[in-house]
């Protein structure tokens, strides 16, 4: 953690000093504080100048429930938030998988793997209740400059965009207030009323997936009951056993009946005895008592789309109303995606709202959301279809086809699968000058020593909130060819210099490093060396000649050069931010 750069300042240093413009136009109005919400609320709230407004209906923040499957690729991001410690700390690490399938008249376990593949991601695969991710959040948000809090118990109601580009957009909030934005963002959940007033229909089944899912204290002789569980049974059905943070509370989802197109979940009347009583069926021989249910909701999804994220198409005007998370797809429970691609859809459009909104950037950047988080939503889907399909299908003994799969598309349910494909925010050239950082793909940490105090630290963990771009210059045999983007970066880039000698034995002149904060002070936190155990040039296939490379503040990698090319990545910066 950076701090004192700007003058020695006493007290928590996670509290950042209160800063903050009010507007009668807010500059950017959130409908709903799910993860989506949250997620852009928490960014936005990093920057002084920028005014957001954050509606819920709910009375107060969420307590119990909802999703709790964290992917690895989420834990990268709140590296960046500041709170991947604390979630660490509190949550159950999904370390293996068991996998049971009927034999012999009864369950049995068929395999137990690693959940996630080795050196995907340095962060774990996780479970935490949403409603726990939500308050860091809202910690995050109360204690950045901002003081961003939300605004509980008013309803959005409808909204109307002028056709004058430069009026705000006027939303009608249940308090009578009719609140104006120059953008709105719906992360109104699955039946977002912003998604209804843009007109936008959703694609996809028309026929709902119906899952009860119980938070339970039980009692139980089954084996696998700390591990996460693929069960399928011979004639009961499929269960899915998540053990929940805290060491004894385990989730379970039962699948039931797919329900007709003019079915709902309510014509059921499912109640937690039918559940518990179909877990026991699944899982007899072995016992179930359950003691306590903690939580229990019968949850009904569809798999949809919608076909564009924002008011305009893409060779419309610049979009001004915006819908992020299940406002625009939602997915089955079981590849534990929902909250996890709503988390980063939000994020994607948050640096684009900052970078316009302090003008770093053309309005037109912020068509690329809904080109870029529609075709993940998409791709995602579809490999859900699959996976939700194998799940559900009975096997016998010696199948192990869902477990390879599984195996298979790890990638996906971890969350590192997303790649952008080639566009103005995303370069094709130079790639085998660093073959290990993939253009489009997030930018894949890895250990370093920093060269000025011998600590071990991830290079990926200095990105932070500041919003500024980070370029990664891994130098050549002659570091000296990087001097030029040492001396004068591009504008709102962050440089970090990662030289190839062990940290012993280098000898850097103070010179080269860069300056920081208010002070002007030297910033020595930005030089790294590889680690003994990990030679990050080996492991990322960095070239001889060394690589610059251009991240953006979502973490994702939008450009390669040389290390001398300081003025290729200057114009690469021009063309993309527009
Ligand atoms: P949401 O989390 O739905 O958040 C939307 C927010 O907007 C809510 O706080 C809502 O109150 C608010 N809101 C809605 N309309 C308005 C309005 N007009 N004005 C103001 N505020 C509004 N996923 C799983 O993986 N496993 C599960 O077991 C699971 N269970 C779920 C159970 C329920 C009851 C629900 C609703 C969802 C569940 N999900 C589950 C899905 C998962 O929670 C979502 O994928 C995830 O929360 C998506 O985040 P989001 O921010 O897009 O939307």
């Amino acid at each position: 953690m950076d701090y004192h750069q700007n003058g020695f300042r006493p007290g928590d240093p996670s509290v950042a000093p209160e800063n903050r413009r009010l507007k009668d136009v807010a500059d950017v109005l959130i409908v709903g504080s799910g993860p989506a919400g949250l997620t852009l609320a928490a960014y936005l709230a990093q920057f002084p100048h920028i005014h957001t407004r954050l509606i819920e209906r709910r009375d107060g923040p969420l307590q119990i429930g909802q999703a709790d499957g964290i992917a690895c690729r989420t834990m990268e991001m709140f590296a960046a938030f500041g709170f991947v410690h604390d979630v660490l700390r509190e949550a159950y690490w999904v370390n293996e998988t068991a996998f049971w399938a009927p034999q012999g008249g009864h369950i049995a376990r068929t395999g137990r793997i690693d959940d996630v593949e080795p050196g995907l991601s340095e962060m774990p695969h996780v479970i935490l209740s949403q409603a726990r991710v939500q308050e860091f959040y809202l910690r995050a948000m109360a204690q950045a400059p901002t003081r961003l809090t939300p605004e509980y118990g008013v309803t959005v109601e409808g909204l109307s965009i002028p056709e004058d580009p430069a009026a705000p957009v006027e939303v009608s909030l249940s308090t009578g207030e009719c609140a104006k934005a120059r953008f709105v963002v719906g992360c109104d959940g699955a039946r977002s009323a912003v998604r209804k007033a843009l007109d936008i229909p959703l694609h996809g089944e028309a026929a709902n997936a119906a899952w009860g899912v119980m938070d339970v204290l039980a009692v139980t002789d089954f084996p696998d009951i700390r591990l996460k569980c693929a069960i399928q049974s011979a004639d009961e059905g499929a269960l899915l056993i998540i053990p929940r943070e805290g060491g004894h509370m385990v989730r379970l989802y039962i699948e039931l009946d797919k329900l007709a197109p003019t079915e709902r979940v309510a014509d059921l009347e499912i109640t937690p005895d039918h559940l518990i009583a179909g877990a026991q069926r699944i899982l007899a021989p072995y016992t179930l008592e359950v003691r306590e249910v903690a939580w229990w909701s019968v949850y009904e999804i569809g798999q949809r789309t919608a076909p564009r994220f924002a008011d305009t198409a893409p060779d419309g005007p610049a979009p001004r109303v915006f819908i992020a998370g299940d406002a625009c797809h939602t997915h089955s429970p079981k590849a534990g995606q929902g909250m996890n691609v709503s988390m980063q859809d939000a994020w994607n459009l948050g640096w684009k709202l900052q970078t316009v909104l302090e003008g770093r950037g053309g309005r037109d950047l912020l068509h690329s959301y809904s080109a870029e988080r529609q075709a993940i939503a998409q791709d995602l889907i579809d490999f859900d279809k699959v996976f939700a399909a194998k799940f559900a299908a009975k096997s016998g003994a010696t199948d192990t086809e869902f477990q390879n799969y599984f195996q298979k598309q790890g990638r996906y349910t971890a969350g590192v699968a997303t790649r952008y494909t080639p566009s103005a925010l995303t370069g094709t050239r130079h790639q085998d000058l660093a073959t290990g950082f993939t253009l489009g793909m997030r930018f894949h940490s890895a250990p370093v020593i920093r060269w000025a105090d011998a600590k071990p630290v991830h290079l990926g963990h200095v990105a932070d909130l500041s919003g500024r771009w980070q370029l990664y210059v891994f130098a050549g045999k002659d570091p000296a060819a990087a001097l030029a983007l040492l001396q004068a970066p591009p504008e709102n880039t962050q440089v970090n210099l990662v030289l190839r000698t062990p940290h012993r034995d280098t000898v850097l002149e103070p010179e080269l490093l860069p300056r920081t904060g208010a002070l002007g002070l030297r910033d020595y936190g930005r030089v790294f060396c590889p680690a003994p155990e990990a030679d990050i040039f080996a492991e990322r296939g960095i070239a001889p000649e060394g690589a610059a490379v251009l991240v953006r503040p979502d973490q994702y990698v939008a450009f390669i050069a040389p290390p001398g090319a300081a003025e290729d990545i200057t114009a690469f910066l021009a063309a993309a931010l527009g």
